[in-house]
């Protein structure tokens, strides 16, 4: 039978097709458990009874298709029922994708065309949702047993890796509600800011990479051709980010668009779309549940995801302190720094610096507090189409001595010398 209720806890109880909004207190978590009927986070089904223990400051909502009682315990920013959201039109999405992985999966592989599987993007302004949509398509599809490749191509709140970089991921059950993406070998490109506009051609070279890399992946892999992908962009959908979307569209072949949110921009991408009658562009409203979040949290949020890459989500992790030589790491940036905008130029003049050059850096003091990412590269000449196998952070330069000290998830060697730095900082809190 059901628990006792605790005496600080409260009972909500949802209506069908209803969800329960929550922001997490700033400073203490909240724990909530289901009582009675069936719910689900972000398209995850939660299990009966148990407590689970959500982080502070996460904004989320506890859905139900037929009914549930819900207990929370703790502190909330806020929290509320609501009736209206979009989930019925996103579960119909599900499920024209999930015909489609079926007629993917039906066909002979030996067919490249037909045997491929759905590749949706998401897109549309920032908070619009496109987050979470993502994470429900993909969950939806796990609890069917596919194994769908997420993209997240949001270099500033991406999900799978740190920010700053492009990576993918098969998702291969329902996404933890609390822990996230579990990861095995995450393909992870380094970028090295959070955002495009410091070397925009950089960040479509890598997302070319990406995509081909998967490309690669996927000709021995019927299963999750079939299972197909779900790409998560940035909100920059004015000028260069439209510019980038379009890039996207085109370098991962997706044929479902999926518009969150946003009239203008849906019947730009259908204008310019129509010639290629085989892409599905479709309209999502964003749901009334997306918290925006100002400039200070979104920095908030890339600091605490830095601070989870070294030490975890519940400080589980114990990362090691690093000492090396100066002479033992080799440490490159990807062009010469941020490029002057074409319009600063006289006319007809060329930037200079080529934004995809590699150049060699100099152990300096200016490293102190930055996050490099160690390639897999074994020369120079392929960091740019290497990926990364991870991170460190460097916590101490000593000039003098030619020591370098730097924070990695674990101890020993790097599996690589060749190191990345871009702008990426960070200040351990
Ligand atoms: P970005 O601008 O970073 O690309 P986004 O469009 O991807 O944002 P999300 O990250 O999906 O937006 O959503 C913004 C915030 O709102 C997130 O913290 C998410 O957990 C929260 N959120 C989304 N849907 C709901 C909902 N129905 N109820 C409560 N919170 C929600």
């Amino acid at each position: 039978g059901v628990g006792n209720a605790l005496p600080s806890a409260k009972q909500v109880k949802l209506d069908k097709e209803s969800e329960l909004r929550i922001e997490v207190a700033e400073n203490s978590p909240l724990r909530l458990r289901l009582l009675t009927g069936s719910a689900e986070i972000f398209g995850t089904e939660i299990p009966p009874e148990i407590w689970l223990t959500v982080p502070p400051r996460v904004k989320f909502a506890v859905f139900t298709w037929y009914g549930a009682t819900i207990e929370m315990d703790g502190a909330t920013e806020t929290d509320y029922t609501a009736d209206e959201t979009p989930m019925i039109s996103y579960v119909n999405v599900h499920a024209v994708l999930e015909a489609r992985r079926n007629r993917a999966k039906a066909s002979s592989s030996s067919n490249p065309d037909s045997s491929q599987g759905p590749r949706v993007i998401v897109v549309g302004p920032t908070d619009s949702g496109k987050s979470t949509v993502s994470r429900m398509l993909l969950s939806w599809a796990a609890k069917q047993g596919w194994k769908p490749t997420f993209v997240d191509l949001d270099i500033g709140q991406g999900s799978i890796t740190i920010p700053g970089c492009i990576a993918a991921t098969p998702i291969e059950m329902p996404i933890d509600p609390v822990e996230g993406i579990s990861l095995d070998m995450p393909l992870v490109y380094y970028y090295g800011h959070t955002t495009p506009s410091v070397n925009v051609e950089l960040y479509k070279v890598l997302v070319k990479e990406l995509s081909q890399m998967l490309e690669r992946q996927f000709v021995g892999n019927s299963e999750s051709r079939a299972a197909g992908m779900v790409i998560n962009t940035m909100g920059w959908i004015e000028g260069t980010g439209y510019e980038l979307l379009l890039h996207a569209i085109d370098a991962f072949n997706a044929d479902v668009i999926l518009v969150l949110g946003q009239e203008k921009l849906c019947s730009m991408l259908k204008e310019v779309l129509k010639r290629k009658p085989t892409v599905d562009v479709v309209k999502l409203q964003r749901s009334g549940g997306v918290v925006s979040r100002n400039a200070k949290y979104r920095q908030k949020s890339r600091s605490y995801r830095i601070r989870e890459y070294f030490y975890g989500l519940a400080n589980d992790l114990s990362p090691h302190s690093n000492v090396a030589n100066f002479s033992d790491l080799s440490v490159y940036r990807i062009g010469g720094g941020p490029q002057a905008p074409r319009s600063a130029l006289p006319i007809g003049a060329e930037p200079a610096a080529d934004p995809t050059r590699v150049v060699p850096v100099n152990i300096s003091q200016d490293m102190l507090h930055l996050v490099l990412a160690v390639s897999f590269a074994k020369e120079p000449d392929q960091i740019i189409s290497s990926n990364v196998a991870g991170f460190i952070y460097i916590t101490d330069v000593d000039v003098q001595r030619r020591k370098i000290t730097y924070l990695a998830p674990s101890a020993g060697e790097l599996p690589n010398r060749i190191l990345i730095i871009g702008s990426l900082a960070w200040l351990e809190t």
